[in-house]
């Protein structure tokens, strides 16, 4: 494994960082019909009864109800990067509490389905997913259990 030198997202633009240092999701919504967003977009209002194509960057809750999950026990195959050795992990769909929306995301390491229980009151996290060759840990957005 390679040394770390900095992290950098693993995607561009959907998460950031607010003053207190939590982190939160970057959504989009649609100014006439507040439809919501994710990932972020600024084109196309997904709502068939809408015809904005404009919608604005906006923040997402960092709070949600856990909505359904799953656990992988298998690798992912390449390009996906995985550990070597595969470490099962879950993955969580979170209802955002004041959005609404469903946001996927993996459940940070030691939370495995067996502790997942529908209607958990979820809050959004990063985690490292792999260290490139140049030393950079490509970070994503995750969900753990709430505090
Ligand atoms: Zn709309």
């Amino acid at each position: 494994m390679s040394e770390v030198i900095r992290q950098e997202p693993a995607i561009d633009g959907w998460f950031a960082t607010d003053s207190s240092g939590s982190p939160y999701l970057i959504g989009s919504r649609c100014p006439h019909c507040g439809t919501y967003v994710f990932p972020p977009r600024s084109t196309n209002c997904p709502n068939p009864a809408c015809s904005s194509d404009t919608l604005e960057s906006v923040a997402l809750s960092r709070r949600g109800t856990l909505w359904s999950y799953t656990e992988n026990r298998y690798a992912p195959p390449p390009p996906y990067p995985a550990p070597d050795p595969f470490e099962p992990f879950a993955i969580a769909a979170v209802q955002l509490a004041d959005e609404g929306l469903i946001v996927l995301g993996k459940v940070v390491e030691g939370t495995l389905a067996a502790d997942l229980k529908v209607g958990m009151e979820m809050e959004l996290t990063t985690m490292p997913l792999f260290t490139d060759d140049d030393g950079v840990q490509r970070v994503v957005h995750a969900w753990r259990i709430a505090s």
